[in-house]
């Protein structure tokens, strides 16, 4: 069995913590170096390649050409605001139905689907307004 590592013990903490739930590669190695003062991008990558290999976390494209990563937990969808760029849960999903509906017009089993819609935050609406 490998040896516990702190960065990936540490990545884990990242995971697990309220607040925020998606990271890309380069902020967890930054909230990394934060925590221990030192850590290789390349143990940083090799601890989030490990999680996403158990199954821990998983993989979301958010179409900015970046990796994010967030805890494999139950499926939900994504919106990102235009002007902030925060990305939040949508609760739950929207597209059961659909996921039907494009077995049957493609001939494809459905596995999958990653659904990202686009608005203004609260927060920047009511900057907008004010
Ligand atoms: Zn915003
Ligand atoms: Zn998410």
């Amino acid at each position: 069995m490998a040896r516990p590592s702190p960065v990936s013990d540490q990545v884990k903490t990242l995971f697990a913590a309220e607040g925020r739930h998606l990271w890309s590669i380069d902020e967890l190695h930054e909230s990394v170096v934060q925590a221990l003062g030192a850590a290789d991008y390349s143990t940083v990558f090799r601890a989030v390649s490990g999680l996403e290999r158990d199954g821990l976390i998983k993989r979301i494209d958010l179409g900015d050409g970046k990796v994010h990563y967030e805890v494999s937990d139950e499926h939900h969808e994504h919106i990102r605001c235009d002007v902030c760029g925060r990305v939040v849960e949508v609760p739950g999903c929207v597209l059961e139905d659909a996921s039907f509906a494009v077995a049957s017009s493609t001939g494809f089993k459905v596995t999958s689907h990653q659904l990202l819609f686009s608005g203004i935050c609260p927060d920047c609406e009511s900057a907008r307004q004010a």
